[in-house]
């Protein structure tokens, strides 16, 4: 049906296992253009009407739940693995696996891997079911290959804004299968040690060195001008996975110590139309999802921060220390 495994079988079977009469669907961005096509095989397959969600949607930590509560009396939620919240309403997860051959932009990753070893091996969840075929494929090509887990994310596998998996790992050089920059960007900077982004839907195979060089020049330049803010805005995500309230806090307290002001902003999704009513606010620190900051910051006519990136900016942390901000998992229960 597509790149992507989409579990269809199992789906119509849970629907009519629950005797489900209504049903949310809700996909990441890359999945939505399949979304009318799964909801006609559904509805043809099962008595459930479906209802699509179609606001934006980039990681578990935004599950539809609490819109779709009392019109919903299941969700099927494709493209990310689960997180350790509770839902308002029950939620199945397909993790829609990729069918792309990874195989010869492998074969392809070996030259620049020639001169390694020990090789961390890392991918999304869409790649997870060709881990062990990758990793094979590596040792068969005389690599020795070292895969990281943590509580809540599977071998090899880097979570969301969760990098605990790869931290304390022992490699040489790390091997990042999947698309965007974010990840592997965040394997760099977490590791310091070279990083080989094989993006295997635009056939590409990128060092991350020169990306993550880029990026912090980006990120000295939104700290420097922050430095000079006095008025601050702190953002606050209303998505439960993305809900930092408590830190916040925190940080507004660290703000006004300075004398300086600081408000709290709370909004479900954030985007720059949305922050243009609070002009008069110097810069904003954001607690929600950490990918905003990194990925997202031109598009602000203010600096946006990280929290990591404010203690900068109050001379708390020093550069040289600089780390992407994560959402870890704790977090997402405590605040
Ligand atoms: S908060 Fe983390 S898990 Fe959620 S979209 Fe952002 S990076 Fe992904």
């Amino acid at each position: 049906m597509s790149l992507y495994n989409m579990d269809l079988e199992k789906v119509i079977s849970k629907i009519n296992s629950r005797d489900a009469k209504t049903v949310g669907l809700q996909f990441p961005e890359g999945l939505k253009m399949q979304a009318t096509q799964i909801a006609k095989l559904i509805e043809a397959n099962t008595e459930a009407t479906v209802i699509i969600s179609a606001d934006p949607c980039f990681g578990a930590c935004d599950v539809t739940d609490s819109k779709m509560k009392g019109f919903v009396d299941l969700i099927i939620h494709y493209g990310h693995t689960p997180l350790p919240l509770k839902y308002e309403v029950p939620v199945y997860f397909v993790e829609a696996y990729s069918n792309i051959d990874i195989k010869p932009i492998l074969k392809a990753s070996l030259e620049k891997l020639k001169d390694y070893t020990k090789i961390g091996l890392v991918t999304t969840t869409q790649h997870l079911n060709r881990l062990n075929e990758i990793k094979d494929f590596l040792e068969d090509n005389g690599k020795e290959v070292v895969l990281g887990s943590s509580k809540n994310t599977r071998k090899g596998q880097v979570l969301g804004c969760n990098f605990s998996s790869i931290k304390g790992l022992d490699a040489e050089v790390y091997l990042f299968i999947g698309s965007g920059s974010f990840h592997p960007l965040g394997i760099h900077l977490f590791t310091k040690e070279k990083v080989l982004a094989v993006d295997p839907y635009n056939n590409e195979i990128r060092e991350m060195d020169e990306f993550a060089d880029k990026i912090l020049r980006i990120r000295f330049a939104r700290i420097t001008k922050a430095k000079s803010a006095k008025k601050w805005g702190i953002i606050v995500s209303s998505k439960e996975g993305q809900y930092r309230m408590k830190l916040a806090m925190d940080i507004k307290k660290q703000i006004e110590d300075e004398k300086m002001e600081a408000y709290i902003l709370v909004l479900d999704n954030i985007n720059p139309d949305a922050l243009l009513p609070y002009l008069d606010l110097d810069a904003f620190v954001v607690t929600a999802c950490p990918r905003i900051a990194i990925d997202d910051s031109q598009m602000y006519k203010k600096p946006l921060i990280t929290p990591q990136e404010l203690e900068i900016v109050l001379n708390k942390r020093k550069w040289e220390d600089y780390q992407l901000d994560e959402i870890l998992f704790h977090e997402r229960y405590s605040n």
